[in-house]
C-alpha cells in the first residue's frame, strides 16, 4: 500500500470495555481486516517482546488472538508472531517461560524465532551449517550508508501488522509504534556507536538520541506496516516501559489504529498530550517522507480527537526523582545513553533490591556523566561511577584519595570505596554482576535472587550463542 497520498491515511479511535471488543470495533471501523489481509497473503505480526514478564511490558496476548484468528479467517495462508527481545535475552527463553510457541500454535499462528534460539540448544552444528541456517534466515539491507541485518520472514511476508502495547518510555515520552519498529533487527544492529564521543560537543547537542532517532528511522524505512496498533487500552505509566516498582497501570480504555504508522503515533501522541515536537521521531518521521504527522491532513474515524484528553503520568525526566534509600545521586552533562541506562538500573534497584537498600551502610553515592557533583562523606560512602564519562572526568579528583592526619605524618591512601560501571553506555547485566561482586551477596540477597534468575535465562552459553548468531 503506497500512502504518499494523505487521502489515504485514515486513523481510527476507538474506546471500548475490553481489549478484545476495542481491537474489533477499530477494525471494523477501519473497513475490516479483508482490506489489509488477501487470500493466501503471509502475514507478520509484530508486537512487543522484551522480557519474560508478560503483559504490559509484553503485547496483551488477548490482542494478539484477535489479530491471528482475523487474519486467519481473511485467508491469509500462514500468519508469523515475533520480535527481538532485550539484550541478552533470547527468544526461546521467552517462549519456555510463558509457553508461546504452543499457545500460538492452538491459535494457528507461529512464533517465529527471529533469533534462531530454536537451533541453539540442537547439536551437531559446524559453522558450514550455520552459514547456511544465517543465509537463509536474514538478508542484509543498506540505508544511509548503515547496514542491518533483517530476518527474511519479515522482508517476505505479503502484509506487515505492528501491534504496540503504549507505555511510557524515559527517552520518547512514549514507546509508540515507531520505536516498536525498531526490534525488527537485532540487538546488535540497534545499539548506537559511535567513536568520537565523551566530548563537550557530543553531549550538549546529545548526540546519542539523535543517531538514536536516525536509526530507529531507517530500520523503519525498510518495511513499513501495512496494519498499525497502538494499544493504549491499560497504559503503564509513572515508570516503565517495563514493570517497576514505581509503575502504574491505568486504565484508558482506547486503542487507536490505522494504515499509516507516523499518523497513528501522532494521533496517539494528540490524544495523551504529548507535544509532538518533543517525541521528535514523530516529526522526524514525517520530515523525512516516512508517513504524516500532520492531523489536520488525517482522516480520523470513531471518537472525536477533542473530546479525548488522557493524562499520563510521564518516566521521572532527572534521574535523581527515582529516590533510593541510602542513595544519593550526582549529575553531570550526560547524554540520553548513559541517562536511559541509568534509569532502568536504578528502578531494576529500586523494584528488586528494597530491603538490601535499607540496610547497606554506609551511604551510597550515584555519579554519572562529565565533571558530577562531588560525593557526600568522602572516605565513608560508597562511590559508583556509572559510565566512561563519569569515571574519565573524575580520575584526578580528591575523593579519590583519602587522606589521614596523625601526630607525626600525613597518610595518603587510595579510596578503595569506589566502584566503576564502565561502559558507553554501560550494560545494565553487566552492572549487577559488578554490584553484587562489589558490595558481597550477603549484603544484597534480593539483588542476588534477581541476578540467578536471571541467570537462569541467560545463561553464558548463550550469550555466546548469539554473538556466534550475529543476534546478540
Ligand atoms: S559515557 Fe554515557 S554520558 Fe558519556 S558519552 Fe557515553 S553514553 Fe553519553
Amino acid at each position: 500500500m503506497d500512502l504518499i497520498n494523505s487521502e489515504a491515511v485514515e486513523v481510527a479511535i476507538v474506546k471500548g470495555e475490553t481489549p478484545k471488543e476495542t481491537l474489533l470495533n477499530g477494525i471494523e471501523k477501519l473497513g475490516g481486516i479483508s482490506k489489509y489481509i488477501n487470500n493466501g497473503d503471509q502475514v507478520f505480526i509484530k508486537f512487543n517482546l522484551i522480557l519474560p514478564s508478560g503483559f504490559p511490558t509484553n503485547t496483551n496476548f488477548d490482542i494478539l488472538e484477535i489479530l491471528i484468528q482475523a487474519c486467519n479467517k481473511a485467508g491469509a495462508k500462514k500468519v508469523y508472531l515475533g520480535s527481538f527481545p532485550f539484550k541478552g535475552v533470547t527468544i526461546k527463553a521467552i517462549s519456555d517461560i510463558l509457553g508461546l510457541k504452543k499457545h500460538f500454535e492452538s491459535l494457528k499462528g507461529e512464533l517465529a524465532f527471529l533469533d534462531n534460539s530454536n537451533y541453539f540448544y540442537m547439536k551437531g552444528f559446524n559453522s558450514k551449517k550455520l552459514k547456511v541456517i544465517k543465509n537463509r534466515s536474514f538478508s542484509r539491507v543498506n540505508v544511509n550508508n548503515k547496514t542491518f541485518i533483517i530476518p527474511k520472514v519479515i522482508l517476505d511476508s505479503d502484509k506487515f501488522i505492528s501491534v504496540n502495547q503504549v507505555n511510557v518510555d524515559p527517552l520518547f515520552k512514549c514507546r509508540l509504534s515507531l520505536l516498536n519498529s525498531y526490534s525488527i533487527v537485532p540487538n546488535k544492529y540497534q545499539e548506537i556507536k559511535n567513536p568520537q564521543r565523551h566530548n563537550q560537543e557530543y553531549l550538549l547537542n546529545d548526540k546519542y538520541k539523535q543517531d538514536l532517532t536516525s536509526n530507529i528511522l531507517d530500520v523503519f524505512s525498510i518495511k513499513k506496516p501495512n496494519l498499525v496498533i497502538n494499544d493504549l487500552f491499560y497504559v503503564l505509566e509513572a515508570a516503565g516501559p517495563v514493570i517497576y516498582k514505581d509503575s502504574n497501570l491505568t486504565k484508558t480504555g482506547i486503542m487507536v489504529l490505522g494504515n499509516d504508522t507516523v499518523a497513528v503515533d501522532a494521533v496517539t501522541s494528540k490524544i495523551m498530550n504529548l507535544n509532538i515536537k518533543n517525541p521528535d521521531l514523530i516529526s522526524r518521521a514525517e520530515e523525512e517522507g516516512l508517513g504524516l504527522a500532520d492531523i489536520s491532513k488525517i482522516k480520523i474515524i470513531g471518537e472525536n480527537v477533542k473530546n479525548i484528553d488522557l493524562i499520563i503520568k510521564e518516566c521521572a525526566s532527572k534521574l535523581d526523582e527515582t529516590k533510593l534509600q541510602n542513595f544519593s545521586i550526582k549529575t553531570g552533562n550526560l547524554c540520553s545513553g548513559c541517562f536511559k541506562q541509568a534509569y532502568h538500573l536504578l528502578n531494576l534497584m529500586k523494584t528488586n533490591m528494597t530491603k538490601d537498600l535499607k540496610y547497606i551502610t554506609p551511604n551510597n553515592s550515584f555519579l554519572i556523566g562529565d565533571d558530577p557533583p562531588d560525593p557526600n562523606n568522602i572516605g565513608k560512602d560508597n562511590i559508583i561511577l556509572f559510565g566512561d564519562c563519569a569515571i574519565n572526568s573524575t580520575r584526578k579528583k580528591e575523593f579519590k584519595i583519602i587522606v589521614k592526619e596523625s601526630k607525626k605524618k600525613r597518610k595518603y591512601k587510595v579510596n578503595k570505596k569506589v566502584l566503576k560501571l564502565s561502559g558507553c553506555p554501560p550494560d545494565i547485566f553487566k552492572c549487577i554482576k559488578l554490584l553484587l561482586n562489589y558490595y558481597g551477596k550477603r549484603d544484597l540477597p534480593m539483588l542476588n535472587l534477581y541476578s540467578k534468575t536471571v541467570a537462569s535465562y541467560t545463561p553464558e552459553k548463550i550469550t555466546k550463542k548469539l554473538r556466534i548468531w550475529e543476534v546478540g
